[in-house]
């Protein structure tokens, strides 16, 4: 294996609860194909690694809430199956499931497992499933793949940062890690006031000797380009300056994106692909996996552009006019921002800057944040907000 790796796992396709589920399978086979066609991957990145094993998976989900998903799986009745998330509209049991769900987190573990091995970036676009609870099925995640995959790491890596970009929070995640003070979860996420799954709060920090190594940057519905990026910059760099990372798992949820139906952010493709690029630069490791976005005319464009940046090679604008699905789409980055209303606008930075500043004054306790957070006000919010701007 050289410096990059794409991670596949036959079976994940399967992952599909129904034909008219938004999490569908085609997001991840039309992402490939674009960047297959533009040039990003070329077959001697591909590299195919079995599912996931029960055990494995039980290691970090509980042994009965595997033993379910394996019996609904099998079309068979479980007495309580409600009590484990499978009763909601988002999970809705299907035949295969578990095979389909080992096979996601065989490509995430696969990544995990090539990075130990020296491979400087690995993806896998069908993981990222980050609501999936110890003992619960969640927003359309089976299995925590981001979660199984650092349980991996964890053998060689003494440090993890988990960042995750993906318009919702990643609960999942941080709650499976919420007392280990080894892995310090970011998700930078749309405020659990307006969306699912309603958590993400900054004073959810961590806890017992894993205070301090939980973040969460809130924002609030419309935020642009410039908002989600200087809330990010305020935050993210300095955290990772702090923890001295020594490996980086990234979710790039790719529903942060302006025509996005599930959320209402109102990012760019390219204002998405500044934290892919922050990370690279960072010189670490890094596990990458896919994560939400349910936008087909949108998703396959910031995964191949994200694709593009993880293995540091060019990408060209134009998108191949055989490339059927973008008659109306013709670049990968987006031509014309959205043009937000100015009150809207300034709705959306005064709740970001809110939402770091209460992250920061939470977090004071154990992260030096190079100045004093009391004083850390509008005046100064201002300054970097122009800055942001410039
Ligand atoms: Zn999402």
């Amino acid at each position: 294996m050289g410096t990059f790796a794409y991670i596949t796992c036959p079976g994940v396709e399967r992952y599909s609860f129904s034909a008219f589920h938004p999490l569908r399978p085609e997001r991840v086979v039309l992402s490939q194909q674009l960047a297959q066609m533009m040039g990003v991957l070329n077959d001697s990145d591909f590299v195919q690694v079995s599912p996931a094993s029960p055990e494995l998976v039980s290691e970090v989900h509980s042994p009965g809430y595997v033993q379910t998903v394996r019996l609904l799986s099998e079309g068979r009745h479980v007495p309580g199956y409600q009590q484990f998330g499978f009763a909601s509209g988002d999970n809705p049991p299907f035949r295969g499931m578990l095979e389909a769900a080992l096979a996601v987190v065989g490509a995430s573990v696969g990544a995990a497992l090539a990075v130990m091995d020296g491979v400087q970036v690995a993806v896998n676009l069908a993981g990222g499933l980050h609501h999936a609870r110890r003992e619960e099925a969640a927003g359309f995640c089976i299995f925590n793949d981001p979660a199984v995959a650092i349980h991996v790491l964890k053998q060689k890596f003494r440090r993890i940062v988990y960042l995750d970009v993906d318009v919702h929070h990643g609960d999942g995640v941080q709650w499976l890690y919420y007392r280990d003070p080894q892995v310090l979860t970011i998700s930078i996420h749309e405020s659990g006031r307006f969306l699912f799954p309603g958590t993400g709060h900054p004073d959810e920090i961590g806890a017992g000797e894993a205070r301090g190594t939980s973040a969460n940057i809130e924002f609030g519905r419309y935020a642009d380009d410039e908002i989600w990026w200087w809330a990010f910059q305020a935050v993210v760099p300095r955290l990772f300056q702090w923890f001295q990372p020594e490996v980086v798992v990234l979710q790039m949820g790719a529903d942060p994106h302006f025509t996005d139906p599930l959320a209402h952010a109102s990012l760019t493709t390219q204002g998405w692909l500044r934290a892919a690029q922050w990370v690279v630069e960072q010189g670490l490791p890094v596990v990458a996996t896919g994560g939400g976005g349910y936008s087909l005319t949108a998703v396959p464009r910031m995964w191949t552009m994200a694709l593009a940046v993880l293995k540091g090679v060019p990408v060209p604008n134009g998108i191949p006019p055989q490339f059927a699905l973008y008659d109306e789409v013709k670049t990968l980055r987006d031509e014309q921002p959205p043009a937000l209303p100015e009150r809207l606008r300034e709705t959306g930075w005064q709740f970001a800057e809110q939402a770091v500043l209460q992250l920061k004054s939470h977090l004071a306790p154990y992260v030096d944040w190079g100045e004093p957070h009391e004083e850390v006000g509008k005046a100064d919010a201002e300054h970097s907000r122009d800055t942001a701007n410039q």
